[in-house]
Parts: structure tokens; C-alpha cells; sequence
């Protein structure tokens, strides 16, 4: 009789047990209790790619927009809050990108009191910004110092691993640097050099290369173009004789494929690089891909 209810009690502990822990695995980032490594946290894919390469699994990383997720139009749910407040180390990109954060970041000591502040790491620092433009990460020479900033961080906030911080930063700015010179040299055989994009995103990336990001159809991401934009537009892109247009994932095309209907332009995607897959490697081969249009579309390649 004992016997029975003494398993009774196991079976019903051992479900408790399995419950905690599925609930742990649901609704907790991938850590133990025990884990002394840095939490750290990141606003958009490509700064989740950036400190993946530098940190590795020395750090516990997670990132905030979902994919398939932009940053323009973000609203904070309460797991980004609960992240937020559970972070050792906040990265944004900065420009004003992240202004939906604003407020749980400033209430984020807080939340936690005084005995352990967030580091609030800014990328853009020492970026120089065209007219408020985000969109820094789209230029490969922004990006390095992007992931300079980051290294810098981590390896004041976690000495012990600062060696491996420093070799980590110095491969993978090389291999930025690697890209940075095989889209100089591409962009040196087009022909043309200016090109219309849907929304006001590739800035940096022009400046890099000397091209011209002559008209853009989206004003801004959040406005839908006014007849006078659109009629200024199809002016531009008639001047400049271009038979390309350009435009991006998970944009409503329609504008778009009107305009390139009634001038017979050839379109062509861009990603932006706003959302995408969480992985170290991600970052590099979308700016790869990008490449490899434009190549296509300005370089008949
Ligand atoms: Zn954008």
C-alpha cells in the first residue's frame, strides 16, 4: 500500500519535473541557471551576424526582431521587454532606427536597480550619417566599424575571453574587407551607375562605390507614394535612361511593377537587409547575393 503511493508520488513528481522543464524550454532564452557567460542582446539580424562572429558561444546571444520582421515599424512585445531586462549588454544600430526601444531602455536600470547596469552599445558611433539615413549596415566599411564598436564592448565587459574577442573581430573584418573589394572592382566595369531602389535604404552603400541612388518610389517606408512622387519618378528614371529598377523583399510591388510595366524596365530584388535568418554566416551572404544582382542588372553580367 505504501509502495503504491510512494509511486504515486515519484510518477507525480516526475510529471512536475517534465512540465517545469517544457515550460523552462519554452519560454526561457537558451541558458542555465549556472551559466556565467554575458547576456547579450541585439535589435536586427544584421548585428546579431556581427556579434556571432566575434563572440561565437562565448556570449549568449539573442536577437529581438523576429525574422521576416523590419525594423521601421516595430513594437516592443513583452518578451523583448523580459530580454531587455535580463541583458548584461543591449546592441542597437542607432540613427534613430530603434525608437521604439527608447522608452524599456530608459527603464531598464530600473527595472533592475543598482546592481547591474545595461551596456547600451550605440553601432553607429563614429559612422558618418547621411541626412538620418539607418541604413549604415548596408555599406561593408560601416559595417566594420560597426563590428569594431561591438568588439570593443565585449572585450571590456568580458576580459577572459578578450583574446579570443580580438582574433574573432580581425578574421571576420577581413573578410569584410574582402567583399568590400570585390564590389569595387565589379562596380568599376558597369556602365551605368545610377540606380532606383523602392525604399531610401542604399545611401551608404552608393557613397561607397561612387554611384547614385538617383530616385527612390518609396519616400518613406511608411508613405505610400503621392501621384506627383510617382510622375517625378518615371522623369528620373526617363533622363536617366536606365533600364533597371530595383526592388526588395517582402515590398509590395505593385508601384513598382506599374512603373517598370508602362516603361518596360527590367526589375530586379535588393534585400536590405532588415530581417533575416539568426546565423553568423547570413550577414556576409546577403551583401554576396546583392552583389551578384547588381552584377546581373547594372553589369549584364
Ligand atoms: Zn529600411
Amino acid at each position: 500500500m505504501i509502495k503504491a503511493q510512494i509511486r504515486k508520488l515519484v510518477v507525480f513528481a516526475t510529471v512536475l519535473l517534465a512540465l517545469s522543464f517544457f515550460a523552462c524550454k519554452q519560454t526561457s532564452p537558451p541558458k542555465a541557471g549556472n551559466d556565467s557567460r554575458l547576456k547579450v542582446v541585439t535589435t536586427i539580424a544584421p548585428l546579431y551576424s556581427f556579434t556571432k562572429n566575434i563572440a561565437g558561444d562565448s556570449v549568449i546571444l539573442e536577437n529581438l526582431l523576429p525574422s521576416g520582421v523590419g525594423p521601421h515599424e516595430y513594437s516592443l512585445s513583452p518578451e523583448d521587454a523580459r530580454k531587455i531586462a535580463d541583458a548584461d549588454i543591449l546592441i542597437k544600430n542607432g540613427v534613430g532606427l530603434e525608437a521604439w526601444m527608447n522608452k524599456l531602455t530608459d527603464s531598464a536600470d530600473e527595472i533592475r536597480g543598482d546592481s547591474k547596469k545595461l551596456i547600451l552599445v550605440d553601432t553607429s558611433e563614429g559612422v558618418d550619417i547621411i541626412d538620418n539615413d539607418p541604413h549604415i549596415w548596408l555599406s561593408l566599411r560601416n559595417a566594420v566599424l560597426q563590428v569594431k564598436n561591438i568588439e570593443a564592448v565585449l572585450v571590456k565587459a568580458d576580459p577572459g575571453n578578450a583574446d579570443s574577442y580580438k582574433k574573432n573581430t580581425a578574421d571576420y573584418i577581413s573578410l569584410l574587407e574582402d567583399l568590400d573589394r570585390e564590389i569595387a572592382e565589379s562596380v568599376a566595369t558597369w556602365e551605368k551607375k545610377e540606380f532606383i531602389t523602392f525604399h531610401s535604404a542604399f545611401a551608404y552603400f552608393a557613397e561607397d562605390y561612387g554611384l547614385e541612388q538617383s530616385a527612390v518610389i518609396e519616400g518613406s517606408p511608411e508613405a505610400q507614394p503621392s501621384p506627383a512622387h510617382i510622375a517625378e519618378i518615371i522623369n528620373i528614371i526617363k533622363e536617366s535612361g536606365t533600364g533597371v529598377i530595383f526592388s526588395e523583399p517582402n515590398a509590395s510591388h505593385k508601384i513598382m511593377d506599374a512603373i517598370a510595366g508602362d516603361l518596360g524596365l527590367r526589375v530586379y530584388s535588393l534585400d536590405t537587409l532588415e530581417t533575416g535568418n539568426l546565423v553568423s554566416g547570413w550577414y556576409i551572404s546577403k551583401m554576396r547575393a546583392n552583389l551578384k544582382t547588381l552584377n546581373m542588372a547594372l553589369g549584364n553580367k
